[in-house]
């Protein structure tokens, strides 16, 4: 096969399918045949409503899809590990490779010219084909299937790199504020960490029952008026240990970071957006400790792949929705109401 399906972005809630020559292996690369491409919360936010995107976020009309999974099916001169056949994640960042934050594993943090996420100024996982870097690809054990391995791409390497942040333990009981798929991926990571009890909050019934349902939270909050007084109530009137904001919005922020427990941690995941508090009584007088995390490293991913196979936990649990990559434009429809759990467009 010479050519391939592809989907571009044009940044007006359209989705552009495209042909394209599949490529071939540069030094270091490997063709991945693409088995899930899952869609995540920065492609509606960033690229797919509008192209708001600069520096890091800028989109380059580049093929679309940063969480991409798949199977090798070609090696390029120089490539030492992976072979035809290999099963692999790939983190969704290229970077320069010798900067301090790509030595340190955080290839999200390079600020190199040759830096590249994929879906975003490199080809991405929208297509029958990828072209990665031997470097950002991570083998799966055979108990993970391509789909859990799509979701650990971004969106549950990015929770746990929270948790982790969070430096949570059987100790910790946990606020979750925004149940979407990276709130999702933090209640159930933080569960199989020990995590308890773990309450989540969302503006929307449906994101609420499907976390119920999935017993992944202990109980479900409507982000409503009464939302800080209910969330406090259950937390026995301490507030939580750890608290964790992934929606992105100034009210939910000030909801985790309000009811942090004194002496608590609270992390901001959500993107985009402000928030505003009052330093003292909501920071200083708590001894709270604010984190902002973003993504997460090669090596905690690769962790994390390891923890989730012995764990028999499998983040395909927090799909709702599955299209073919002909049907990309109603998965990116549905993925924008943000009522439902995680979409993802596989290769049957
Ligand atoms: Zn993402
Ligand atoms: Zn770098």
């Amino acid at each position: 096969m010479t050519s391939m399906r592809g989907v571009l972005l044009p940044g007006d809630s359209t989705v552009e399918p495209v042909t394209r020559e599949v490529p071939e292996p540069g030094h270091g690369q490997v063709l991945l045949a693409m088995r899930a491409s899952s869609i995540c919360g920065s492609d509606i936010r960033a690229i797919y409503r509008e192209h708001l995107g600069r520096g890091p976020e800028a989109y380059q009309g580049v093929v679309a899809g940063h969480e991409p999974c798949g199977q090798v099916v070609a090696v390029g001169p120089g490539c030492r590990r992976l072979t035809e056949g290999d099963r692999v994640v790939v983190y969704h960042i290229s970077g320069c490779g010798l900067c301090e934050q790509c030595r340190s594993g955080y290839l999200i943090g390079c600020t190199d010219p040759s830096r590249a996420a994929y879906g975003w100024q490199r080809d991405g996982g929208h297509a029958d084909y990828l072209l990665a870097d031997e470097t950002t690809c991570l083998t799966m054990p055979d108990s993970l299937s391509f789909v859990d391995g799509a979701l650990v791409s971004c969106g549950f390497g990015t929770a746990y790199e929270a948790l982790l942040r969070l430096g949570v333990s059987g100790r910790d009981s946990l606020l979750v504020t925004g149940l979407g798929p990276v709130g999702l991926a933090a209640a159930m990571l933080a569960r199989a960490m020990g995590v308890g009890p773990i309450v989540g909050t969302d503006v929307s019934e449906e994101r609420l029952r499907l976390a119920g349902d999935l017993g992944l939270v202990d109980d479900a909050v409507l982000a409503d008026d009464g939302a800080a007084d209910r969330v406090v109530e259950l937390s026995g009137g301490r507030g939580y240990t750890a608290t964790l904001d992934a929606s992105g919005n100034a009210t939910a922020r000030h909801l985790a970071l309000s009811s942090t427990a004194t002496w608590g941690r609270c992390a901001f995941v959500g993107e985009g957006g402000d928030v505003g508090f009052d330093v003292s009584p909501m920071m200083i007088h708590k001894q709270v400790t604010l984190h902002g995390s973003w993504v997460t490293s090669v090596s905690h991913m690769a962790d994390l792949i390891g923890h989730l196979d012995r764990w028999d936990l499998h983040p395909e649990r927090i799909v709702t929705d599955t299209f073919t990559l002909d049907d990309a434009d109603k998965a990116y429809q549905l993925a924008d109401r943000g009522t439902s759990g995680k979409v993802v467009i596989t290769f049957p």
